[in-house]
């Protein structure tokens, strides 16, 4: 008996498009992308490339046309449909470069379905760069399989967060000054939820009690540390991920 070769191979190297993927879409890519699939890659003409537009599941395209700085990427069959992401948002307060876009990064990797900016008072940074965000987001999602991308949002100021709050959907607040363990309060909340986790100088006191008075609002502890803002943001995902999102799916 033959083993059946792996198709698409394993090999592939794996890219996000923004045109519209479907059976016979050709797509031409140039630029960065291009650049990695060339002269990276080696990509050679008919070797798969899996593509991803965020909408229309994974694809197998064949490679064409390469040349020095673009090539062309016919889809052959669909490998992969669209996932179903969690139902989970990660509301964080904005923080220094390279810290924040390791939570985007890893926000995508654990799962989260969309990623909230939102500024709060004693934010040391009050602005952010979402072309900068959402490319660690595309990257993140290429490495790790992902077919939907997490929707990333307009920062909001906490009042406006909290304001608009959607009906139904928990809001699980890292407070480091104290609230549920956080098992107890995920196995008691399950359904559509949000965690939100504030900045280096943690939320003020007026912060904590209008976040506090809201009534989707679940303080939860994350133990007896004080964890870096980054550090909470993934461990409450990942620990939302275990105890109520899909980690538990085969
Ligand atoms: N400067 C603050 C700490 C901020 S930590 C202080 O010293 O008190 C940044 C954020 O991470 C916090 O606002 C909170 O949302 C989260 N966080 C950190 N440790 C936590 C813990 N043990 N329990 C719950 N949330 C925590």
């Amino acid at each position: 008996m033959t083993a059946t070769p792996a198709w698409p191979p394993q090999s592939a190297p794996r890219l996000y498009v923004e045109t519209a993927l479907g059976e016979g879409v050709s797509v031409a890519v140039d630029g960065n992308a291009a650049h990695y699939l060339i002269s990276v890659m080696r990509v050679k003409a008919d070797e798969i490339v899996l593509l991803f537009d965020g909408a229309s599941g994974e694809w197998a395209a064949k490679a064409r046309d390469i040349r020095k700085r673009d090539l062309v990427l016919e889809c052959v069959a669909q490998t992969r449909p669209l996932e179903t992401t969690p139902d989970f948002w990660l509301c964080v307060a904005p923080i220094k470069k390279g810290r924040i876009d390791l939570i985007a990064e890893k926000a995508c990797e654990l799962g989260v379905a969309r990623l909230q900016p939102v500024l709060t008072r004693r934010a040391v940074v009050d602005k952010l760069n979402l072309d900068r965000l959402r490319a660690h987001l595309v990257e993140a999602a290429e490495q790790c399989g992902r077919t939907a991308l997490p929707e990333l949002s307009e920062m909001m100021k906490l009042d406006a967060l909290l304001r608009d709050w959607p009906n139904g959907r928990h809001l699980f607040f890292a407070d480091e000054t104290g609230g549920a363990p956080i098992a107890e309060a995920l196995t008691a909340h399950k359904g559509p939820a949000a965690f939100l986790v504030g900045p280096e100088g943690g939320f003020d006191p007026a912060e904590r009690d209008a976040i506090r008075a809201h009534p989707a609002a679940v303080p939860v502890s994350l133990g007896p540390r004080i964890l870096r803002a980054e550090t909470a943001a993934i461990a409450a995902t990942a620990a939302w991920m275990t105890l109520n999102g899909d980690w538990a799916k085969e």
